[in-house]
């Protein structure tokens, strides 16, 4: 985590911030943040390099990409080391969520790229396609600015780099400051695995640094981040009619009906509201359980979440690892007593955990909750649970669509189809049924939210032609345009002739549309 430390000697114009690991509380460095003038070097850079790489062949990115795999698994404990050390998280979800995820991703996107990045022939309808045909072509944007926040500094900063650099796009990120060196890795690796100088380079900075990206025209900004920011982002690149993604908080919900297996759907909710800290865009974080299962839900659910070990101490088998960021802990430490001000019931957690030194936030199991509440309207985002009894799913679906953020969500029912028509009346971006959060590693689904949650999508194949501007060019028929000068009275009986017999005439609707 970062620290801020407004030290007056300034070095050569860049602010300093001191980096703390948020599990011993050691400090473990310092961020410089970039300056302006450093930013544009990087994005002139980038600009040079980018014309070369977009004239190689998909086949030799792709080839580039896999070295950068064999790279990122050769340094998988360089990787975990590090994230672990700026975010405190276990080993566990180190490896899974970010190196596992990031070979995946780029395993996925190489062999997807084929098809998705390749020329496509389009045929137009009525009388144009009688006379011509369409070529689509998937053209590079040019740079990308890549923007990524803590939770998951590596693979956040992984993913879309790779998606726009096989679309033949130069990429310049900027990781958070909180996890800047988890970040930087991914250039280090890039560099390894020897991609030209300028493909992929990564800033390290602050807000400031990341507002000097977004107006640094660069072609498109692929952002993953809070409301508050993306709203900024949004406003700066309308400025410049530069275009963008925003992958943004969300606030899931989790429906549980009464003919759920109850021990999969606690288990669903622990680790879905505990993962990664409970610092994950599609974690769970709002319960909604059906009455008359409610009581074994919550009775399970407290057991569950008390029997998690925290702290380094536990090596691999650490279940819940620190709070990322003092800033984190103070919203979810205000989420928290906001609600045992106000009269809920603590089942397990509910403060931090007394036996370590770090940042650690015990696993929370909470009821007796009010939905306007801050804990069941914000964005908490650490290992927390509330739990609102329902009468029916009509009730659980009325609140979990009372929400600002619509990122993705879930129901849990042993009726398959019934749990499918509950999904679809959810107002999010994605749903899971008897399944937790997966939805951002699902790489061929489009993922993104509605809502406050954001705009675009990360992932399947909008996701990666969203790094080209589709193109499409027109093929004249071979003997050419007509350009059916002069116009008389006779062409016009004609055309109306033709439009009759095109979709009046049976035979003309045959082959000209229904
Ligand atoms: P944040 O918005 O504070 O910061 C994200 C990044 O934006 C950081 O790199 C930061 O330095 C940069 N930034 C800050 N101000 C900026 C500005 N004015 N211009 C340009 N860049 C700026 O978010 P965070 O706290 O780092 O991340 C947590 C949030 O990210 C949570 O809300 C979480 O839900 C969300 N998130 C969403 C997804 C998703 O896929 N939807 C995935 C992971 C995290």
């Amino acid at each position: 985590m970062a620290i801020f430390e407004p030290l007056a000697d300034i070095s050569g114009g860049r602010r300093k911030l001191k980096l703390t690991n948020p599990a011993t509380l050691e400090e473990i460095g310092e961020l410089e943040c970039q300056t302006k003038a450093e930013v544009d070097a990087a994005v002139a850079k980038a600009r040079a390099a980018q014309p070369a790489w977009a004239a190689l062949s998909l086949d030799e990115r792709i080839n580039y990409m896999l070295k950068l795999r064999d790279e990122m698994l050769k340094a998988s404990d360089e990787i975990t080391e590090t994230v672990i050390r700026e975010t405190g998280k276990p080993p566990q979800d180190a490896l899974t969520f970010e190196v596992y995820a990031s070979c995946d991703f780029l395993s996925y996107w190489c062999k997807q790229a084929k098809k998705t990045l390749k020329d496509e022939k389009l045929k137009p309808g009525g009388l144009l396609g009688l006379m011509k045909k369409v070529v689509m072509t998937y053209k590079p944007l040019g740079v990308v600015g890549v923007i990524a926040p803590w939770n998951g500094p590596f693979v956040l900063t992984a993913n879309p780099s790779i998606q726009a650099m096989l679309a033949g796009n130069t990429v310049v990120c900027k990781g958070s400051e909180v996890t800047p060196y988890s970040s930087k890795m991914f250039e280090t690796l890039c560099q390894r695995a020897g991609l030209p100088d300028g493909v992929c380079q990564v800033l390290m900075g602050d807000g400031e640094t990341g507002s000097y990206l977004t107006s640094s025209g660069v072609n498109k900004v692929s952002f993953t981040g809070s409301v508050a920011t993306g709203k900024k982002i949004a406003a700066a690149c309308s400025e410049t009619l530069t275009p963008f993604t925003l992958e943004l908080g969300g606030k899931d919900a989790m429906i549980v009906c009464a003919d759920a297996n109850v021990d999969d759907a606690v288990h669903g909710a622990v680790w879905g509201g505990c993962v990664n800290t409970g610092h994950f865009c599609c974690g769970v974080e709002r319960i909604y359980v059906e009455a008359p299962i409610y009581d074994e839900f919550v009775k399970k659910a407290a057991e569950m979440a008390k029997s998690l070990r925290q702290g380094q101490s536990h090596g691999v088998e650490e279940d819940v690892g620190a709070v990322f960021w003092d800033r984190q802990m103070s919203i979810m430490e205000s989420h928290v007593e906001d609600a045992k001000a106000k009269g809920a019931t603590i089942h397990t957690g509910g403060q931090r955990n007394p036996n370590e030194k770090g940042l650690y936030f015990e696993p929370t199991v909470m009821t007796d909750v009010e939905e306007d509440w801050d804990v069941m309207q914000l964005e908490t985002f650490g290992p927390i649970l509330p739990i609102i009894k329902v009468n029916d799913v009509e009730e659980a679906i009325a609140k979990a669509n009372d929400s600002n953020y619509g990122l993705h969500g879930s129901v849990w029912t042993k009726d398959k189809e019934k749990g499918l028509a509950i999904a679809k009346r959810i107002e999010t971006g994605s749903m899971a049924v008897n399944d937790i959060g997966m939805m951002y590693g699902v790489a061929c689904a489009p993922f993104g939210g509605v809502k406050e949650s954001g705009m675009g999508s990360v992932n399947g194949q909008y996701a990666l032609r969203g790094y080209t501007h589709p193109m499409p060019i027109v093929m004249g028929a071979y003997r050419g345009q007509d350009s059916g000068y002069p116009h008389d009275q006779k062409k016009l009986d004609q055309m109306n002739w033709i439009m009759n017999f095109m979709w009046k005439n049976p035979i003309g609707r045959f082959f000209f549309g229904p």
